[in-house]
């Protein structure tokens, strides 16, 4: 038996407000977070031709979106990154 343990949106940032993926410019970016709700991270979305950054798990959905659009030392570069 397998758990559900995710619980996952897909958006796309323009409906979040969110910025394009400071890394590659892709502008599908997914919010995922736990099906409790306790945590969240914004990653660029690799099966929509992102990079796979990602934010720090962060413990509300408003923290994730602040770490993702400050683009500080919180976001981390994804495996699919060409440069
Ligand atoms: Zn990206």
């Amino acid at each position: 038996m397998i758990a559900k343990f995710w619980a996952v949106e897909k958006v796309n940032s323009t409906l979040l407000s969110l910025p394009p993926c400071p890394f590659c410019g892709n502008s599908y970016v997914e919010l995922i977070s736990s099906l409790d709700h306790k945590w969240f991270y914004i990653t660029c979305c690799e099966e929509l031709g992102g990079c796979g950054a990602v934010t720090k798990i962060c413990f509300s959905m408003e923290e994730a979106v602040d770490k993702w659009v400050r683009r500080d030392g919180e976001l981390m570069r994804g495996n699919g990154n060409k440069d």
